[in-house]
């Protein structure tokens, strides 16, 4: 069986405060762009979990989000096969654009899939937040707002067509570090997120790109500048709107014009700011399988 997993951006991303438990509470809108992980599942008769990957420096056993995932599912239902299951990774790892989260939930809609366990789409997403708070999104993917810890989803209407180029640099952005150095006072600048959603559901690619907001670029922007430099590198080159994903580093620019993205995108390759550019597009999940 082989599956996509998808990554996502974040168009709108705050953070409400900070809770008991040491998580943070956020708002945020998710968008599940066309750039992905292949696997590959394999039933075994022989017990237990090979996973394998092109990426020699990602764990391979309980560390790895595919492992887990196979896991909690083959332990709920005491399945008695093995698996072996083949990761190639394209999203790039540790860029806020949650590839592991998308992996698991491959993962978890394969395995339900291989075995016909007879799981809903909900029930997948309850199982997932037990792995991570992105995984429920990414087994819903589309366009969706998320609350809470970012498990609270709320589908939204797909957001408008556009050309999506994706850059990351060659920096490492702890997410620990970012929520660590958030200070959320009463100057902080917080994205307008109603105005966002408001600008989605009536379709309006120039109000939505206009409306991209993230409260952790206050963080990230001045403690690594080439996120900043790229975001505006992409504005200048015709994006209706620049931001930072997720907790970064990696940048996404949103253009109305395939050509000007395709310019855009070389004239950020040949600046050498970015390790990654990549040139995409929104995906929408319905009526789309996970399947090649
Ligand atoms: P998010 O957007 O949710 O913050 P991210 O893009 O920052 O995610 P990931 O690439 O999902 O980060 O994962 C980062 C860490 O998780 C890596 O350090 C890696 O060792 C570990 N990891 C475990 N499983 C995977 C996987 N299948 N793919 C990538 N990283 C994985």
């Amino acid at each position: 069986m082989r599956l996509r997993a998808m990554a996502k951006i974040n168009l709108g991303l705050d953070v409400l405060g900070k809770r008991a438990d040491g998580y943070h509470d956020l708002r945020t809108v998710m968008q599940t762009v066309y750039m992905y992980d292949t696997l590959d599942i394999t039933m075994r008769v022989r017990p237990g979990i090979i996973v394998e990957t092109n990426l020699p420096f990602l764990p391979v056993d309980k560390g790895n989000l595919v492992y887990r995932a196979a896991q909690l599912l083959m332990d709920e239902f005491d399945i008695k096969n093995g698996l072996h299951i083949r990761l190639d990774k394209h999203i790039p790892v540790a860029a806020g654009m949650a590839g592991g989260s998308a992996d698991a939930a491959a993962v978890l809609v394969g395995v339900n899939r291989m075995f016909r366990l007879g799981l809903s789409r909900n029930e997948l997403m309850e199982r997932g937040v037990r792995l991570g708070a992105d995984v429920p999104y990414c087994v819903l993917r589309g366009t969706a707002l998320a609350e809470g810890i970012g498990e609270k989803l709320t589908p939204l209407p797909p957001a408008p067509d556009c050309h999506v180029l994706i850059a990351k640099p060659p920096v490492n952005v702890s997410t620990r570090y970012v929520y660590e150095h958030l200070r959320l006072g009463a100057d902080t600048v917080h994205p307008d997120i109603d105005g966002l959603l408001a600008s989605i559901k009536s379709g309006n690619l120039q109000g939505m790109a206009a409306g991209l907001g993230n409260v952790l670029e206050s963080v990230t922007v001045s403690a690594w500048p080439v996120i900043g430099e790229i975001r505006e590198c992409m504005l200048e080159n015709g994006a209706l709107g620049a931001l930072m994903s997720g907790s970064g580093p990696t940048v996404f620019g949103l253009y109305a014009d395939g050509g000007q993205a395709k310019q855009a995108r070389d004239i950020l390759c040949r600046s050498g700011k970015a390790k990654v550019v990549y040139l995409t597009k929104l995906f929408h999940s319905g009526g789309s399988t996970r399947d090649e």
